[in-house]
């Protein structure tokens, strides 16, 4: 029986990945996969003498057994129909078709936006450090950790009047995102970059994110128990020219991919989030010149692994987005020796950090800690973003691994005021 479950789970797995391929359009796969498929329909119309000379010989005559062609037929049957189905979804492939990158419109709507909050994942670097002690974000002011604490005069959190514990996040009044689609746009350097080698399976993660226990963490923050509330919309490939580490892009550029997705697709305001993956060697910092970055090549800049954040267009609206620069890079990576990898698991493990604190805090004026001088500004992620060094010197994330929807990911956990803790269920 436990051989039987570990080949079933093998050929899942293969077939897992060759579906994979042929979502992203492998023909030599695609071309593998029909042939195998002919093979075995091939072998089971076949007599069984032909197939089996020595009948005497008992394994031959197992192989050859009324069982095992039925066995054959069925798998026959799998490969044909799973070739079927991806057929379908090349067809659908509209969709999935690379786009080229934001037209002059897009640039100017994200010259004229107004950027209303922008808060960074610090990197486990010294610059990153430094990151976390000055200020992580920006529009909560000049000065977040006043502005929080004249909030905090000011408004009325529900639950302000008994003892609060230091970690506990404080609402200040501002939206959240309580269902939310989301939106992968994965930058492709000059229209190519495999979805699985770049970044591993974001889009598998976000699903069985949508489905977890995991996501429940943040109903005691939007007020709703509700399942399935961050399904996968639609997303968008957009090829786009890589610029050299002297010329990193910035939150402008970001905000002008956002724009050109959020605006072919109408979706916009707290029901749609928006992520840009960016792919391997693509550094980022927030304006050309503040040298606040994603710079893994230029330590003295390399400040954060991602941030989300929100913006007002003029002529779409409200935006909620985040980005996510390649993570599997020493100072963003998680420790090795996770379950999927480290390609995998450091590509979760910040969208998942992103997603939390956009549902709970998308403005900046929602869910954050307000109660202690050291954790002042920190959402709902931030407080629960561990790190290791290891004995050669280099500092990882420290994940939790834990099951989440179907699978074992090893992703952070989330700050829950119910538990005053950090949990990975609620
Ligand atoms: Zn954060």
């Amino acid at each position: 029986m436990k051989k039987t479950g570990r080949s079933l789970t093998a050929f899942r797995v293969l077939f897992d990945a060759l579906a994979r391929h042929f979502a992203e359009g492998n023909f030599l796969l695609r071309g593998l996969t029909v042939y195998l498929g002919a093979c075995l329909l091939d072998a089971a119309s076949r007599p069984l003498t032909e197939r089996c000379p020595q009948m005497t010989k008992p394994r031959c005559v197992t192989v050859g057994s009324g069982v095992s062609r039925w066995l054959m037929a069925i798998g026959c049957a799998a490969l044909i129909g799973g070739f079927g189905m991806s057929m379908a979804r090349a067809q659908g492939a509209a969709q999935d078709e690379v786009k080229s990158g934001p037209t002059a419109s897009d640039k100017a709507a994200a010259d004229e936006a107004k950027v209303i909050y922008r808060h960074a994942r610090p990197a486990n670097t010294a610059a990153g450090a430094g990151l976390k002690r000055k200020e992580i974000a920006t529009g909560r002011g000049a000065s977040p950790s006043a502005s929080a604490a004249a909030g905090a005069a000011t408004a009325t959190p529900a639950d302000n009047d008994f003892l609060r514990y230091l970690g506990d996040l404080t609402y200040s009044g501002g939206a959240v995102a309580r269902v939310a689609e989301q939106h992968p746009i994965f930058l492709l350097p000059n229209g190519k970059c495999l979805i699985a080698s770049c970044w591993g399976n974001p889009e598998g993660f976000l699903r069985d994110q949508n489905v977890s226990e995991f996501i429940h963490i943040t109903d005691q923050y939007v007020g709703t128990t509700a399942n399935n509330r961050y399904p996968v919309g639609a997303h968008k490939l957009i090829s786009y020219k890589p610029t050299p580490r002297t010329a990193p892009l910035t939150d402008n550029d970001m905000i002008a991919f956002v724009h050109t997705v959020a605006a072919s697709l109408g979706q916009t305001g707290y029901a749609h989030m928006y992520h840009v993956f960016l792919p391997p060697g693509q550094d980022v910092c927030f304006t050309a010149g503040d040298g606040i970055c994603y710079s893994p090549d230029v330590p003295s800049t390399f400040f954060f692994c991602g941030y989300h954040g929100s913006v007002d267009f003029s002529d779409i609206g409200h935006v909620l987005y985040s980005v996510e620069p390649f993570q599997n890079v020493p100072g963003c990576a998680v420790r090795p020796g996770t379950p999927n990898g480290q390609l995998v698991d450091s590509t979760n493990n910040t969208l998942s950090h992103e997603v939390f604190e956009t549902i709970t805090d998308p403005d900046g004026d929602a869910w954050f800690n307000i109660t202690d001088v050291a954790l002042a500004g920190q959402e709902i992620a931030d407080e629960c973003s561990f790190f290791v060094v290891l004995p050669s010197g280099m500092a990882f994330f420290d994940p939790t691994v834990s099951v989440i929807g179907s699978h074992r990911y090893a992703v952070q956990p989330e700050y829950a005021n119910n538990e005053h803790a950090c949990a990975s269920n609620p």
